[in-house]
């Protein structure tokens, strides 16, 4: 008796302490749980090429030192990654590998080069077209790699990747997660200006075509320029290449930490927000009726440069749910969030 009076105690103290199901029911326990990495290049694909160097050897001991890390520090986060090996993965392939794992995150790696040895240090790209179209030269470079997979004609639909008209296709482009990718691609460079390589490019967007169909945040870390000298020395010693896994890492635990955090906060109820299920964010003001939106009745909320797009307006997050399912036919990486 004694024993089950006890046992009853740490059952109500531990009901005290651990939420309820109710309690769960209110919040939103996600976590960043899965990150792909994918080291650009690999097999009869060498990347860039300088000397005996080959940008396929660089980006996947980056992305194998940075994936040890977060194994590391973080056993519960699963790591996958597109290669682990020397081997040819489509780029097609590379963003299905992430969507099948169902990520939270996609790091692609790559090293840079330009004729001019001028050109140096590091940049982060998220998915988009820029206006001025400047940064076509790396996203033309990275993006000719798809002429060598098989049947590349029909399978990208005519898509030529040195031909600029092919792009107009990305000005009807849907970006459902432009804002997170954002986020951590500000968070990549800020590591990054700290060295090996501490000249900072800055976050840029281009219509890298390894990002166009991930369906979650996700970023491409142009290292720096194998056609620099200076940067060479960085990116071709085993010190540094550790170096800009590390930086990559702590920008990598910095996302983590605000994206665990915001969605922990508890749902909103009606007085304090309404719930929305928002279909892509874009920089660019969209008219009412733009064929992105696919004939749904869309509109948006301003937060800094991005317009986040949604549709639908309800009390409840079970409401929203229900509706989410036929907006995800339309937009695969629709998702639910709270607006003021
Ligand atoms: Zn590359």
């Amino acid at each position: 008796m004694y024993f089950l009076y006890r046992y009853l105690l740490i059952i109500s103290v531990a009901a005290l302490i651990f939420p309820t199901r109710s309690d769960a029911q209110t919040r939103q326990l996600v976590q960043l749980k899965t990150v792909v990495i994918d080291a650009g290049h690999g097999g009869k694909d060498p990347g860039t090429i300088k000397g005996n160097v080959q940008e396929k050897n660089i980006t996947l001991s980056v992305a194998k030192a940075l994936g040890n890390m977060i194994q590391d520090k973080y056993p519960d986060v699963k790591v996958v990654y597109t290669r682990s090996t020397d081997k040819f993965v489509p780029l097609d392939q590379r963003a299905a590998i992430a969507n099948k794992n169902k990520a939270d995150l996609f790091i692609s790696i790559h090293v840079n080069a330009t004729k001019a040895t001028s050109a140096r240090g590091t940049e982060t790209f998220v998915m988009g077209l820029d206006k001025s179209n400047s940064n076509m030269e790396v996203c033309q470079l990275e993006n000719s790699v798809l002429t060598l997979e098989e049947g590349y004609n029909s399978k990208y639909s005519g898509f030529d990747p040195k031909n600029p008209e092919s792009y107009i296709i990305f000005s009807l482009l849907q970006n459902s997660h432009l804002e997170q990718s954002l986020i951590i691609a500000e968070a990549v460079q800020n590591e990054l200006k700290n060295g090996p390589i501490t000249h900072n490019r800055g976050v840029k967007q281009a219509p890298f075509l390894v990002l166009w169909k991930c369906t979650m945040p996700s970023i491409l870390v142009e290292l720096g320029f194998l056609s620099n000298p200076t940067d060479y020395k960085a990116l071709t010693t085993k010190s540094s290449q550790v170096q800009f896994a590390t930086r990559i890492f702590k920008a990598f635990e910095a996302y983590k930490k605000q994206y665990d955090t915001q969605i922990e906060l508890p749902a909103q109820t009606d007085s304090e927000g309404i719930f929305r299920i928002q279909v892509m964010s874009s920089s660019r003001e969209l008219p009412k009726g733009s064929a992105e939106f696919k004939g749904l009745d869309c509109e948006y909320v301003k937060v800094g440069n991005v317009y986040k797009y949604t549709v639908g307006r309800f009390d409840s997050r079970e409401e929203a749910s229900k509706e989410l399912a036929k907006v995800k036919n339309l937009f695969p990486g629709a998702f639910i969030g709270t607006f003021k």
